[in-house]
């Protein structure tokens, strides 16, 4: 069984499932893991007939803890420590640096088909939602330490309190400490030795903590927002679900203090981009907008789900991984369209291989299409004077459909865009028309013999498709008894100017005859000439 349908066969009453982000900068790809989790969860319990509903938390109370390098510096330093809610907009767009930044990451959810209910923790505060817990954990302070301390052995002194205010003299939060509580007030101090990053102005004085006048620090926060809104399943990434992590320490808590069951949990794992785990506050890597304007939605759900969650998914935008992941999808799509019965289980319901596919999809349905090879459609736009659609239904097998129009449309965008912004100078195709790459001209004397016998071969084939060249192009190799590593290579020099180059059957397939031969014929004439 499917990961996520085994979560929803196991579920008993009524479901919530709950994620949540800290909008502190631009989102980054990784981030959109655990959104699509929660959201296949949600969806394979609505496909199990059971009741349940899909939230999304924005933790805009937490305090900006770094000015992301594409922002001007100058301008938001001052805001360092303060609630992201109360920080301002980087732009007019948006009233505050957690909606604006949230929504950019909201528009991706649109783009993918998730839709959950989303909620913001400044509304949790303010409207007084929070005040019992507020309260319920403050009376409770010493059960706090002690979990903090029997879990993550972190020590906090008697007098510390899970609160902080927000400095009613400099507005910032993250340098504040409580130090007492009575009734219905805390003690706090706005410290200037607080952190290394921010520095607290000194103010200190009783304040009520209810009402948006500060948070619970967000381990306890979590606790907090799990039972004030009923959540039952929330999965965690790796980094907060380590043995003595945040979360063994959010569930202590509840357990300890709220003398309740945490929520359903399971950790799932990072994703890498060039072998580094992605933060959203470095901008490193590439953001989920930016990958979201790469990639067809289905594929970047595909590639979030055919990874079970406690693997690694290592993604970059280049063309190995690119490529791979278009082939990956359309190769079970063919699977699936070649016999859907074979595809479906005895129960109605799609095989396990099948469920990422089915689960990428924005719909309920696989739609099965005739696919057109990703890699031979980056090769063909870049090809000068080339008419695409016309390339395209000429090398299609059988007529394509309204629908498989609509698919090659969206596949044509993706490669020009990933050849647009993410293929480097190694991974383009440069296909010399006009003139014979000055490289060709050093060809060894074997390499001029290959392309004399294999102008020959070519010129009787009949057939100009790729997988037939292929074949020629590796039989004349053998024929002569020359290591096919060098054939290639007089290939590639001959038309790309380059050692390596795509498959040579589909590279000269892409040209016409007439060209190919005239064109080693040149190749042979230079070389010579030389001699
Ligand atoms: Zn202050």
């Amino acid at each position: 069984m499917f990961w996520a349908d085994k979560i929803a066969a196991d579920a008993k009453g009524h479901e919530i499932v709950n994620d949540s982000k800290t909008p502190s900068g631009r989102v980054h790809v990784g981030s959109l893991r655990g959104v699509v989790i929660h959201d296949v969860i949600y969806r394979a319990l609505k496909h199990a007939g059971k009741p349940v509903k899909f939230l999304y938390g924005v933790d805009d109370y937490d305090a900006l803890d770094t000015v992301p390098k594409y922002l001007d510096r100058e301008k938001f330093s001052p805001y360092l420590g303060y609630p992201l809610c109360n920080t301002p907009s980087p732009e007019d767009t948006a009233s505050d640096y957690a909606k604006y930044f949230m929504s950019e990451f909201l528009e991706v959810f649109e783009y993918l088909g998730v839709k959950p209910e989303v909620y913001y923790l400044r509304d949790l505060y303010r409207s007084g939602k929070l005040n019992k817990y507020i309260e319920t954990f403050l009376q409770n302070a010493h059960l706090v330490r002690e979990a903090y301390k029997e879990v993550s052995k972190a020590e906090r002194p008697d007098n510390w309190y899970p609160f902080q205010i927000v400095c009613e003299k400099c507005g910032k939060i993250a340098t504040t400490v409580v130090t007492d509580y009575k009734g219905s007030e805390v003690f706090y101090t706005c410290k200037p030795d607080a952190a290394n990053w921010v520095a607290g102005c000194g103010h200190s004085g009783w304040v009520s903590p209810f009402d948006g006048n500060g948070k619970l620090p967000w381990k306890v926060e979590w606790v907090a927002k799990w039972d004030v809104l009923g959540v039952t399943i929330e999965m965690a990434g790796k980094d907060h679900s380590q043995k003595g992590g945040s979360r063994d320490v959010a569930n202590a808590i509840c357990r300890k203090v709220l003398k309740k069951q945490p929520p359903f949990h399971s950790p799932y794992e990072f994703i890498l981009v060039n072998g580094t785990k992605m933060s959203s506050s470095k901008g490193v890597g590439s953001s989920a907008k930016e990958i979201a304007e790469l990639l067809p939605p289905e594929l970047l759900r595909f590639l979030m789900l055919r990874t079970q969650p406690r693997t690694v998914i290592n993604f970059a935008p280049n063309y190995e991984t690119i490529t791979r992941l278009l082939r990956d999808y359309d190769t079970l799509i063919d699977k699936y369209a070649d016999n859907p019965d074979e595809a479906t289980g005895e129960d109605g319901k799609l095989r396990k291989d099948f469920m990422p596919l089915f689960y990428a999809q924005i719909g309920d349905e696989v739609k099965a299409y005739n696919s057109f090879d990703f890699s031979t459609l980056i090769s063909l736009l870049q090809i000068p004077h080339l008419d695409i659609k016309e390339e395209i239904a000429k090398r299609s097998s059988q007529p394509l459909t309204e629908f498989d129009w609509q698919i090659i449309n969206q596949r044509i965008a993706a490669a020009q865009k990933w050849l647009q912004d993410y293929a480097d100078e190694e991974e383009k195709l440069v296909i010399y028309l006009d003139q014979v790459p000055e490289k060709a001209g050093y060809l060894s004397p074997e390499q001029i013999t290959y392309l004399e016998k294999l102008a020959e071969n070519l010129e009787q084939l009949s057939n100009w498709e790729g997988e037939e060249l292929q074949t020629t192009i590796f039989s004349t190799s053998k024929e002569l008894e020359i290591k096919p590593a060098g054939a290639f290579q007089s290939i590639y020099l001959s038309f790309v100017g380059k050692e390596r180059g795509p498959k040579a059957g589909s590279l000269l397939s892409y040209l016409d005859k007439s060209f190919v031969i005239s064109r080693i014929q040149d190749v042979i004439e230079m070389n010579k000439s030389k001699i």
